[in-house]
């Protein structure tokens, strides 16, 4: 057989979850941080209507899309990219602009699929410790080193659910050298747009990119949509390595929709709030260590790697699935998206009886 490049052959493939309903028992995931109610219904109506002419290709630059995306976000349409998914664009970048001479950065307990797009390039990952589980600026900026080409920030953080301040990423801006590219990862961006810290008008201080997605407040992850803010040059290079027609049309169609309808997609972050809120409280209550976050998840602290992963064995006996966070660097902590509210009373009552059954 034909060996792969040894890079590739080193790679473990992304993992994602692998999900089973056990016998007679519906699944409950609460595994992937996807939407707790579906789509708006006009996306389901423009979705309907764009399979009528599935025989056409897309339109390859989404130009309505990018035009409503625009007028909604305040931001200019040229420097717009689609992506099918944001994990397209952060494969691209890394690809364009990271390779075996150089590293990648990223804080310790950061999205594990910047990683794997580090692996794509062949370039060295470096990890920046965090603080309370939160981006640290200054241990970003210290854990830079002369070859460093890419630093991904999400922001608010997967699995941590933390958040840092516009102030910060703006330190952290202005402490990289200017030749380092600053992803900006904001695909929870809409759960925390209420506290009005916008930085799109960063990527006007050249190399920063910022990255938003349609999975995840607009409910639409199975359509793949996803959108950076790009200085030009790095939009122009980029698309060279993105596939032509990498949107579907009936995707540009539903995430138009979704964004014209951007009172859903409050109310959803809204009722998402108020649930995620009200869980953690019952979490702590019941003895467990979790902080409320700034996303649709909540991230469970266990006492060791070993007790999480037999909560979430316990757990899975029953259908439910939460995700053991192994692979950010956190083996002791459990992520629980914030669900439909009566998977959440199931997956907190298992959760709330199995830390009886174990006194923690
Ligand atoms: C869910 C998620 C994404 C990606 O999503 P797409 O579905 O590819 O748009 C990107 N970054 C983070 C941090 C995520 O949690």
């Amino acid at each position: 057989m034909i060996p792969p490049l040894p890079h590739i052959k080193a790679m473990q493939a992304y993992a994602l979850a692998d999900l089973k309903s056990p016998p007679g028992k519906r699944l409950i995931s609460l595994s992937q941080n996807e939407c707790l109610r579906p789509p708006s219904p006009n996306v389901t109506r423009a979705a309907e209507a764009a399979l009528a002419e599935a025989q056409l290709y897309p339109d390859p630059n989404w130009n309505a899309l990018r035009g409503a995306i625009s007028a909604h976000y305040g931001v200019p349409a040229d420097q717009i990219l689609l992506g099918n998914g944001s994990l397209e664009l952060i494969g691209c970048l890394t690809r364009a602009y990271a390779d075996a001479d150089n590293a990648v950065l990223v804080p310790r307990h950061s999205y594990p699929f910047f990683r794997t797009a580090a692996q794509f390039a062949d370039a060295r990952v470096d990890l920046a410790d965090e603080v309370d589980l939160a981006v640290s600026v200054d241990h970003l900026l210290q854990a830079t080193a002369p070859d460093t080409r890419i630093v991904f920030v999400a922001n608010p953080g997967n699995p941590t659910g933390t958040r840092i301040s516009q102030a910060k990423l703006r330190r952290l801006r202005a402490g990289l050298d200017a030749q380092v590219l600053l992803v900006i990862d904001e695909a929870y961006g809409e759960f925390a747009d209420h506290l009005n810290e916008p930085v799109f008008d960063m990527v006007g201080l050249g190399n920063t990119v910022i990255l938003r997605s349609f999975s995840k407040a607009y409910g639409l992850a199975g359509f793949r949509v996803g959108w950076g803010l790009f200085p030009p040059d790095i939009a122009n290079n980029l698309r060279k390595l993105m596939n032509p027609n990498n949107l579907p049309a009936v995707s540009q169609a539903a995430a138009m929709a979704a964004v014209e309808d951007p009172d859903y997609m409050r109310e959803t972050c809204v009722l998402t709030g108020v649930l995620r809120q009200q869980i953690c409280a019952r979490l702590v209550k019941a003895g467990f260590a979790v902080k409320d976050s700034f996303t649709n998840f909540l991230l469970i602290r266990f006492k060791s790697g070993a007790q999480a992963q037999k909560a979430d064995a316990a757990l899975r006996a029953e259908g439910i699935y939460l995700r053991l966070q192994s692979g950010a660097g956190l083996g002791h902590c459990l992520r629980m998206t914030i669900g439909g509210m009566e998977d959440n009373q199931i997956a907190v009552e298992a959760l709330t009886r199995w830390a009886e059954k174990e006194k923690i």
